[in-house]
């Protein structure tokens, strides 16, 4: 199976996983926009993409944004097929030692930004017929890791969602799962230098974003009677 002729959409995707997997969607012959804060980020990131691919500056905590991306999307491009709600961020560390408006900045992007993103794109989904939802969830959402409670808390949060929303979208012909990643090397982490990627990816202690983006390829182009739910993807060494 080849996603040709499909639209992808993309949240998160000027630097890391979903910049990967929006490469990977372009691969796969689907038309790719890809979205994030930063248009200076953006612009960088599309030539590498390909010539099927356009952005759009947003927002996921933004409901306006989210309107506008989901919508302007629909309307650009004649519908979505792929949704990869992706976009998430960081924080880690003892939460008394945590500035609380980081940790808001995360609850409302990995939880209500993803949310709010899947609930904008499925109404049209479903009334098409079909459609896939990807949504980036971490291996912390799978176990409570104690370094980055809340953090884990928001991909636990997403994990319920998928499980719950995959169940509500059964005969929709609309597809859900999350791709729960280990240690990706990458900016999240703040490794950017190729070369200390490939020495940690040699040892197995972390894996590239282009192994996700692989996977979440493997998920698109099940046949249709199929649904990965979860896909978990460690580096081969990780201890956890
Ligand atoms: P990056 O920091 O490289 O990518 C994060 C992306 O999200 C950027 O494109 C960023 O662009 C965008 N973003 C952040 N906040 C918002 C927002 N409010 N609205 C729209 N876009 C936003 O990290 P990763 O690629 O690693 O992270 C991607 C996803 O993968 C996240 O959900 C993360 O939790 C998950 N993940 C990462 C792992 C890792 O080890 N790296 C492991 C498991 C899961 P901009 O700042 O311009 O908005």
């Amino acid at each position: 199976m080849t996603l040709e002729g499909k639209v992808g959409l993309v949240t998160g995707a000027s630097s890391g996983i979903g910049l990967a997997i929006a490469r990977e969607v372009h691969r796969l012959g689907a038309t790719v926009v890809i979205a994030a804060r930063s248009r200076e980020r953006l612009d960088e990131a599309v030539a590498s993409v390909g010539e099927r691919c356009t952005t759009v500056v947003a927002d996921v905590t933004q409901a306006q944004d989210v309107e506008r991306l989901v919508g302007g999307t629909i309307e650009a491009h004649g519908g979505i097929d792929v949704l990869v709600a992706n976009a998430g961020v960081y924080v880690g560390g003892d939460i008394w030692e945590s500035d609380p408006d980081a940790l808001d900045q995360l609850l409302r992007t990995n939880v209500n930004g993803v949310v709010r993103t899947v609930r904008a794109a499925l109404p049209h989904m479903i009334e098409r017929g079909s459609g896939d939802v990807v949504v980036t969830s971490s291996v912390s959402g799978h176990q409570a890791i104690y370094w980055e409670p809340v953090y884990s808390a928001s991909k636990h949060a997403l994990q319920a969602f998928v499980h719950g929303v995959r169940r509500q979208l059964l005969s929709t012909g609309v597809r859900m799962g999350a791709i729960a990643p280990g240690v990706v090397l990458n900016e999240l982490w703040g490794v950017s230098d190729s070369a200390e990627i490939e020495d940690k990816v040699g040892r197995a202690e972390g894996i590239r974003s282009e192994d996700v983006a692989d996977a979440v390829g493997y998920m698109l182009t099940r046949p249709p009677h199929v649904n990965i739910r979860d896909l978990v993807i460690l580096p081969r060494d990780q201890p956890i």
